[in-house]
């Protein structure tokens, strides 16, 4: 059995506003910066997540380093983060010229184990950022309980949550900063983009002051220090805006596509399993999970090869920092990390997935690890 088209892991889906805002910027020469479709883009993002501000920002990865400049985080400086997270959560704290400080995350989530984030807090920590991975929110009220008794900072990255719920709360609302990306892949986008949101009216001023070149908001042309250009364009936000009317329909798209693969492949446990979604969790689906058992004798690679011949594409689970060159540290603390992220793939959750399409591809995966128990 072959299939004619390869089922894409993710597309993006520009099924209502965008064209008609896009083609206003360029009709109407607004395109750059400034714009109407930034100020609402980023009114109706704040009120998506329940924040006083929110901040378009170039990307997902700036998204992370405005907040952690505007903290002045710097040389020296210890930010805790999850070892098993995208590499950008680590980049960031970089670019300042700190050091992340690496924690193994927990089974079950996925997120960051809040019993293992003190045994790694020195005088030197600053802040925690947590990751709400593939969708799924980390367990918050034992990490901001934490960052309480020990003066630390929350940045929750958010980048592939957007709308997941912790306790009935909205990411990117609990901890101090929420950090969103817009890549093409992610559950809403604008091609490139990102945004922060954050209810700290004098962090966002100074977010706001580095994202454009921390040019002195009373003298034009004036600048006191050295700043950046991380700002996000009128047609970018003509994109998301019109991506965001729509945001009901992303996010019910992924729990539809993960209510039927949970239908189709719960049963096959001995096989592998999914990504759970934890009680007090309302998973975004960015992503749907596959673990592999050890009762597959085929590795996780020679699977995902198996799926790519049936015109499937599949992704293997990230990385984690630990075994990377630049934030390698040479120990060997982070086993849930590791037995997560060797046995694990991510399956097609793009937000058109067919009964069709879907029926064949658990049809082919169960069958590829029966075939090699
Ligand atoms: C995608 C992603 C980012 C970065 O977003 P970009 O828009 O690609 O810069 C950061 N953190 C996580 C967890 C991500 O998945």
């Amino acid at each position: 059995m072959k299939a004619v088209n390869r089922i894409p892991l993710a597309n993006p889906v520009l099924n209502g506003n965008e064209r008609k805002y896009v083609l206003d910027c360029i009709d109407t020469g607004w395109i750059s910066a400034n714009g109407k479709y930034v100020t609402e883009f980023e009114e109706k993002f704040a009120d998506f997540c329940g924040t006083k501000h929110a901040l378009s920002c170039a990307n997902g990865t700036v998204a992370l380093h405005l907040p952690l400049l505007a903290y002045g985080v710097g040389q020296g400086d210890e930010i805790i983060i999850p070892t098993f997270t995208y590499i950008a959560t680590a980049n960031a704290v970089k670019y300042c010229g700190a050091t992340p400080v690496l924690v193994d995350c927990q089974n079950g989530s996925w997120g960051i184990d809040p019993n293992k984030i003190e045994e790694k807090i020195t005088t030197r920590t600053k802040g925690i950022i947590v990751v709400h991975l593939y969708g799924h929110p980390v367990d918050m009220d034992p990490v901001m309980e934490i960052a309480k008794k020990h003066n630390l900072f929350v940045i929750e990255d958010a980048a592939e949550a957007h709308g997941a719920e912790y306790k009935g709360k909205v990411v990117g609302s609990i901890g101090d900063v929420g950090t969103f990306s817009f890549f093409g892949n992610k559950i809403i986008s604008t091609g490139e983009g990102g945004m922060i949101t954050t209810s700290d009216n004098e962090l966002a001023d100074r977010m706001r002051l580095l994202r454009g070149q921390a040019m002195d908001p009373t003298r034009r042309y004036w600048f006191n220090e050295v700043g950046y250009n991380y700002r996000m364009t009128n047609l970018q936000a003509a994109v998301g805006l019109g991506q965001l009317e729509n945001i009901s329909w992303h996010m019910g798209q992924r729990r539809r596509i993960a209510a039927e693969y949970i239908e189709r492949l719960s049963q096959y446990s001995e096989l592998f399993t999914l990504q759970p979604e934890m009680p007090w969790a309302k998973h975004a689906y960015w992503m749907v999970s596959i673990l592999l058992s050890d009762k597959v004798k085929a590795s996780r690679d020679e699977i995902m090869s198996m799926l790519e011949d049936d015109g499937i594409e599949t992704r293997p689970l990230f990385y984690s920092m630990h075994q990377m060159p630049p934030y390698y540290d040479g120990s060997s603390d982070y086993t849930v990390s590791d037995a997560i992220s060797s046995r694990g793939f991510n399956i097609p959750t793009n937000a058109t997935l067919s009964e069709e399409e879907l029926d064949y591809i658990c049809d082919r995966l169960v069958h590829h690890c029966q075939n090699n128990l």
